[in-house]
């Protein structure tokens, strides 16, 4: 079916109404937006599930340079400082702000921000709300306030499968509503659509959480970055769910131990123990599991009768699994949790592509290096939101050009490419495995179909994670175990992508071509 043409008047575009979306919307206010959500507002967004909270300098001991060497420490000398140092300076404010907007975050008894410790953080740093419930209160806020902002329209329903691109700039995208496509005429569009865990069988995000705004961005020709750093989270409930659910930091923050199923504690030999950063402790877990151990989060002596009252959504994910975290250690396994890399965006959120921005999940600025520091990313939607409405305001505008009708893509699935990048791109990574998953994907990435998608997104972590023969962070290949000897950011086009494929996989390619 061909798209109808809605005009907006000039108005910015922002696809994706999670935490990154909606802070910009309302930074950008009384400027008009439109945001589409591709559910109802606040469904399928990774924001609505945070449990531990956000990270920002706040406490009597604490101070941007501390949170900005814990950030560096665990992006494992990947992170861009100059970023990291704007971020962690913004970090406090940003929080005031978020209270200002009506965030109920937990109080101590003298009335300041009540703080938790995660793992790899020097300090208690991390403002959380309703015990393990810091996404749900942020964004009941967040929805309340942009619903109740005039210049804010929120589009429910609306998917965005394709950016309008001429002479590299911005000139619209298309979409697909409850009515159909239409086409929306607009130079200026953030992406802020979340991450791809929906890209792996086993992950902690939402199913719809699959990369699009990867995609949209790779297909109008944006540079994408560090696209191999795929962060897996230690502690997801060991069940069999999709997604997983989480066991947030905050519980080995307050003591809970990591055991096997003799109940030897396994961490102890390794910096940190149980609060080394996560790409370590999922390492040593996977480890264990594949010499034929089980793992279990021992929270009985640490947090005991306390775990029902300090976190109440854990709690009733695990006695959902029958387990009472009380009684008995809780069965975790790392899964897929968070994406580093993402759309290539500077320090303003700007992608390599005229009028286009990114930001959260979706976006790649180099503050999370080769590993994320436990709840920084709720709080880098904050503080990007204020920088991209900036920027925004910044930027010259121009009518939007008339545009020509367009035929929507069908409808995303990845289905295909679940087995395929979960076999390749795992936690521990191996050169054969890697380049066996370049021709599948990149012939589904080269098709109309509903996989191609998806397809081009796993495609290009699969190949990214090819080119750094190295491990550092969240990247471990096994046949590359060294570091590398002066670690760099890695950057990669669509085209490059594909033409890289045709390379390693000629045979495969050619014959579905
Ligand atoms: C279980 C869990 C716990 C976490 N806990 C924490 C924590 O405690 N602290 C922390 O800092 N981080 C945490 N994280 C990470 C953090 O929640 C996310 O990184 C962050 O919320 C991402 O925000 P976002 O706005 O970029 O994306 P999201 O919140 O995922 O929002 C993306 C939005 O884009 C929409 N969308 C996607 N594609 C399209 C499209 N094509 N068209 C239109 N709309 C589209 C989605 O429907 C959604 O509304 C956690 C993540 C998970 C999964």
């Amino acid at each position: 079916m061909s798209a109808g043409i809605l005009s907006l008047r000039g108005r910015v575009v922002i696809v994706g109404a999670g935490a990154a979306g909606l802070m910009t919307a309302l930074e950008l206010a009384p400027r008009p937006v439109v945001v589409l959500s591709k559910g109802p507002l606040g469904a399928e967004s990774s924001t609505l599930w945070a449990q531990g909270g956000l990270a920002a300098a706040i406490g009597a001991n604490d101070s941007p340079a501390l949170h900005a060497a814990d950030t560096l420490a665990a992006g494992d000398g990947l992170s861009d400082a100059a970023i990291v140092d704007q971020f962690t300076r913004a970090a406090p404010a940003a929080i005031l702000r978020l209270a200002r907007l009506g965030v109920r975050f937990d109080r101590a008894s003298d009335g300041g921000f009540a703080l938790g410790l995660e793992a790899a953080h020097t300090c208690a740093r991390v403002v959380h709300a309703g015990g393990d419930g810091a996404g749900r209160e942020l964004m009941r806020a967040l929805a309340v306030a942009a619903r109740a902002t005039p210049s804010i329209d929120i589009l429910e329903g609306f998917e965005a499968r394709r950016l309008i691109v001429e002479d590299h700039t911005i000139r619209g995208l298309l979409a697909v509503g409850p009515a159909g496509p239409a086409l929306l005429a607009a130079n200026r569009v953030m992406i802020a659509t979340g991450g791809i865990g929906g890209l792996f069988e086993e992950s902690t995000n939402p199913l719809g959480s699959f990369g699009q705004g990867v995609a949209l961005a790779a297909r109008a020709g944006a540079a994408l970055a560090d696209m191999e750093f795929v962060q897996f989270h230690p502690t997801a409930l060991d069940v069999a769910r999709r997604p997983m659910p989480l066991v947030s930091e905050a519980v080995r923050g307050a003591g809970a131990t990591l055991i096997d199923e003799t109940g030897q504690r396994f961490m102890l030999d390794t910096p940190g123990s149980e609060l080394a950063p996560r790409d370590v402790v999922a390492r040593a877990i996977w480890r264990q599991r594949s010499q034929g151990h089980r793992v279990f989060l021992d929270a009985r002596k640490a947090i005991g009768t306390q775990f029902a009252a300090r976190f109440p959504i854990i709690w009733a994910a695990c006695r959902e699994a029958g387990v009472d975290p009380a009684r008995e250690p809780i069965p975790v396994k790392p899964a897929e949790h968070y994406h580093m890399g993402g759309v290539a965006a500077d320090a303003q959120g700007r992608g390599s592509v005229e009028g286009l921005w990114v930001a959260g999940e979706a976006a790649s600025t180099g503050l999370h290096g080769a590993n994320r520091l436990a709840s920084n990313s709720l709080t880098e939607a904050a503080v990007f939101g204020a920088i991209i409405a900036r920027s925004i305001e910044g930027a010259p505008t121009r009518s939007p050009a008339p545009l020509r009708s367009f035929t929507a893509p069908p409808a995303p699935d990845p289905a295909a490419v679940l087995p395929i990048l979960s076999r390749a791109a795992g936690v521990l990574r191996e050169g054969d495995a890697l380049r066996a998953a370049v021709g599948p994907l990149a012939a589904l990435a080269r098709s109309a179909g509903p996989a191609a998608d998806p397809a081009l997104v796993a495609l290009a972590i699969v190949v990214s994670a090819l080119r750094r023969e190295a491990s550092i962070g969240a990247h471990c290949r096994l046949d590359f175990p060294e570091r590398p000897a002066k670690p760099c950011r890695s950057r990669l086009t669509l085209n490059e992508a594909l033409a890289e494929a045709a390379a390693i996989a000629p045979d495969i390619l050619a014959k579905r071509a």
